[in-house]
């Protein structure tokens, strides 16, 4: 069975997840309005990822005889001030993300929650993944700066994201 504590952290990561998804769809949904259709396809992709990321802990709950609580989601921001203000919003997150990770890593281990510790383990590592994708994608629009050409040739590249290619198991 899982501790009260841990099974607390769980369920909050489960929503912080499900918030990233609403977040990131919410950020593809102004690219749409931009007309920057590669940002936002690399959105919605990115949304769908996240809602993988919250099933894959829900599962996990499940599958340790406990309770899961779906707690209330905060509405996302609508507007952005640049595609680089909305791609830093997103790499942000995945900051605080990374943190909570780590935060319930620690309490697993303080715990003797060893299941726990191995299922984060996988988050640990997709966790360096998702800052380094966030983080390239905000330098390279910073590069483009006010430039149209740019910002269209990087979208372009955006757009050709497969949506698989790091499928949690
Ligand atoms: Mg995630």
């Amino acid at each position: 069975m899982l501790n009260d504590k841990v099974l607390e952290a769980l369920n909050n990561q489960i929503r912080d997840e499900f918030y990233a998804s609403y977040l990131y769809l919410s950020i593809s949904a102004y690219f749409e309005d931009q007309t920057l259709l590669g940002m936002a396809q690399w959105m919605r992709l990115q949304s769908e990822e996240e809602h993988a990321h919250a099933m894959k802990i829900y599962d996990f709950v499940l599958d340790r005889g406990a309770r899961v609580r779906l707690l209330a989601l905060k509405e996302p921001p609508v507007d952005f001030d640049s595609p680089l203000a909305a791609f830093e919003a997103a790499l942000s997150h995945e900051q605080g993300v990374t943190e909570s990770i780590h935060s319930i890593y620690a309490l697993a281990k303080a715990e003797n929650d060893y299941p726990t510790q191995v299922m984060l383990e996988w988050f640990i590592e997709e966790q360096v993944e998702e800052e380094k994708n966030a983080g390239d994608v905000v330098a390279q629009l910073k590069l483009a700066g006010d430039n149209p050409s740019a910002l269209l040739v990087l979208d372009d590249q955006l757009g050709s994201r497969s949506g698989d290619e790091n499928p949690p198991e």
